[in-house]
């Protein structure tokens, strides 16, 4: 949603619609539209009829009860039909208001800064996030207990870290509405802290956190390495934990990756830690489907497969794909097709399939050096020892480290899944027994990886 000018009053009212609508909803409809709001009259900028319609017959009503519900107005919707940017980034664009009236609006008492829109049942579990998902749900049931204290999920980016932080945040809530719950991120800690020295205010600083009974705190990789900062959060940190208060962290990277002091990084380690994986095509296709029913659109089976197909690292953009196609067609107002969507997600796929192709490439690349072989070696049809060895251990390196599923890993090096599958199942077998091969591996893995970093 877009606006215009005097502060975000409103705010709260945009929260609560967002909140009964949901995220989908509400992203897809209301926030790439303009609104503002004169005279008890909301106009809503739109850029066509149907979409108009949409809202009018779906949302009006419950924009109007959000509107008397905070303000006592009973307001009008009034539809402006107009071009809007209708690049596809705007759904992310945060909502501003613009209002010429500041109605009242009652302060929550204890501000747990959640987002209602996630929770355990919008989140798709899986094979990938099965840990990481019952130990959140460990840190609802049995929040302090020592077992799943502190919590950490690490990931890479957009892997459901933040959705299943709010959702722990919400249910404890649900079932015990006075819980002092506390969402947050590193950035924001580390710079309350600071302003806190500034204002000499540290002691109110300190009181607020130590007094809650779960602290969420999203990306602590901002305060690793910030040796103030850190000191402060391990204190804090072991306030609550030696109280039995949970403390549920994420991350985008492993613990010994953050770098943290050891007092801390030796506490972490005597919780639960738990790694979101990339999600595979079942995981991708439901969650897709989830979406496109939230958002109540009509889009075929067959293009949400396409769509996840295509993404395959990252289910933001996953998402995102699906609210760009949407977007699409509605402004267009055509149906979704296959064709479309190749359209449309040009961009987005063509990156993906870089982020792909580069994986087995470096990982062909360091391999080949590694053991003298030539690129060419992987594909071709010779078998000995020489050649064959270092090919399945690229191959094993390719389950390991990228997405591809198994026979796209065997077209890659011109061969069938099952000998893949035989690969990956030799090497895995060489690695647990002879320690000194499993060191090489490993140091063949952080190779590829700077070399990814680059
Ligand atoms: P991260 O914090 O790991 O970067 P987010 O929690 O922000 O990722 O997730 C990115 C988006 O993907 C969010 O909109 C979230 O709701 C959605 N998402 C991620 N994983 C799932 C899942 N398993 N089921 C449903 N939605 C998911
Ligand atoms: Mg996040």
């Amino acid at each position: 949603m877009e606006t215009l000018s005097s502060g975000d009053t409103l705010a709260p009212i945009f929260h609560e619609i967002e909140t009964i609508l949901g995220k989908d909803t509400y992203d897809m409809w209301l926030r790439p539209t303009v609104c503002k709001f004169e005279n008890q009259v909301l106009s809503i900028q739109l850029p066509n009829l149907l979409w108009q319609k949409t809202i009018q017959s779906r949302y009006e009503h419950i924009i109007k009860d959000a509107f008397f519900k905070h303000t006592g107005m009973e307001i009008t919707v009034s539809y402006v039909i107009k071009e809007i940017n209708t690049q596809p980034s705007i759904i992310q664009t945060p909502s501003v208001s613009v209002f010429d009236h500041e109605p009242e609006i009652k302060a929550n008492p204890f501000n747990s800064h959640l987002n209602d829109s996630y929770k355990f049942d919008n989140f798709i579990e899986s094979p990938s996030n099965r840990l990481a998902y019952k130990a959140a749900q460990a840190a609802v049931n049995q929040p302090g207990n020592r077992i799943n204290n502190p919590l950490l999920i690490y990931s890479t980016p957009g892997l459901g870290k933040t959705h299943l932080l709010h959702a722990i945040g919400n249910q404890i809530l649900q079932q015990n509405p006075a819980a002092r719950v506390l969402y947050m991120s590193g950035e924001e800690f580390v710079s309350e802290y600071i302003e806190s020295l500034q204002n000499k205010s540290s002691d109110s600083f300190r009181k607020k956190y130590r007094s809650l009974d779960c602290l969420l705190m999203d990306d602590i990789q901002f305060v690793a390495g910030k040796t103030a900062s850190e000191g402060e959060f391990f204190y804090t940190f072991n306030a609550l934990f030696e109280n039995g208060r949970q403390i549920v962290l994420s991350s985008d990277r492993t613990p010994q990756e953050l770098g943290l002091e050891e007092r801390l990084s030796s506490r972490l380690l005597s919780g639960i830690i738990t790694e979101i994986k990339k999600p595979n095509l079942e995981t991708r296709i439901a969650i897709l489907r989830q979406k496109r029913d939230a958002i109540h659109f009509d889009i075929g089976d067959d293009v949400i497969a396409f769509i996840a197909e295509g993404i395959q690292t990252n289910v933001r953009e996953l998402e995102g794909s699906l609210f760009q196609l949407v977007f699409y067609c509605s402004t267009h107002g055509v149906v979704p097709t296959i064709s479309i969507a190749k359209v449309v997600l040009a961009d987005i796929l063509t990156q993906e399939e870089q982020r792909m192709a580069v994986n087995v490439n470096t990982i062909k690349k360091i391999v080949g050096k590694h053991f003298k072989i030539d690129i060419t070696d992987f594909t071709s049809k010779r078998k000995t020892q020489s050649v064959a060895w270092p090919r399945q251990i690229a191959m094993f390196l390719c389950t390991e480290l990228t997405d591809m599923s198994l026979p796209e890993i065997g077209r890659e090096f011109n061969r069938d899944h099952s000998t893949v599958v035989h690969a990956r199942d030799l090497v895995k077998e060489k690695i647990k027994t002879d320690p000194f091969f499993s060191a090489e591996i490993n140091q063949i893995i952080s190779d590829i990886k700077s070399v990814d970093k680059k």
